[in-house]
């Protein structure tokens, strides 16, 4: 299969080629189509890492988000640290090189200004500080439209890490599209990853 066949935008499309992705991997090809369906679904997806799994839910986001809209956020990415934050920012850009008007913020400790809040159509930070700059009203949440959390057997099982999961879900919309990947799932992880992400496909490598 191509990632023609996914019907992706244009834009998205010259990303892939300038990176020179010439076809989906295992999960991109199975996780995309559920991902992209529309109405959007939950998504719960065990990959080991080196399998492709972040570009599969950076593609899902950069789909999904309206770029006559660039401050407003309408995408949040959580992770379990600063540094692998940086790092999915920095695929979304490079992915999302064509994308005019694409903003991506880090919301983690320190980057973002008091003044100005988050600005950016989407968000990838660390949980701690994204409830702060919510509580804050320095990030607008009303308009979210996809929740993806990575290293989900990390932030659920973590005790401070999974309560904040679960309050930025309760002030997010509820229709969000919740988006779960992991290299492993404990029984424990699934327990709770069926109530964070109601209804979700699920896939398994
Ligand atoms: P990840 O599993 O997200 O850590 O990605 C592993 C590596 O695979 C990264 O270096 C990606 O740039 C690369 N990659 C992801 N998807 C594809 C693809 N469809 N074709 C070629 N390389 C890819």
């Amino acid at each position: 299969s191509s990632f023609e066949e996914l019907g992706l935008p244009k834009p998205i499309n010259d990303g892939l080629l300038a990176m020179n992705f010439k076809k989906p991997s295992k999960i991109q090809e199975r996780a995309l189509p559920l991902m992209l369906s529309n109405p959007p679904s939950n998504m719960i997806a065990q990959s080991q890492s080196g399998t492709g799994k972040t570009a599969a839910f950076v593609l899902t986001v950069l789909t999904r988000i309206d770029l006559t809209k660039p401050t407003q956020p309408q995408a949040l990415l959580l992770a379990p640290s600063r540094e692998l934050a940086r790092q999915i920012q920095g695929v979304i850009q490079t992915i999302g090189k064509f994308c005019e008007n694409l903003i991506v913020e880090a919301a983690i400790p320190g980057s973002i200004s008091r003044e100005t809040g988050v600005k950016g159509s989407v968000v990838v930070g660390t949980p701690g500080t994204v409830m702060d700059l919510i509580r804050r009203r320095q990030f607008d949440v009303s308009q979210l439209k996809i929740l993806v959390i990575d290293e989900a057997d990390n932030m659920l099982d973590q005790q401070g890490m999974g309560d904040q999961c679960v309050r930025v879900k309760g002030l997010i919309p509820r229709t969000v599209q919740i988006l779960l990947f992991s290299a492993t799932f404990p029984d424990k992880v699934m327990n709770f990853a069926r109530k964070y992400a109601p209804n979700a496909n699920e896939i398994k490598l």
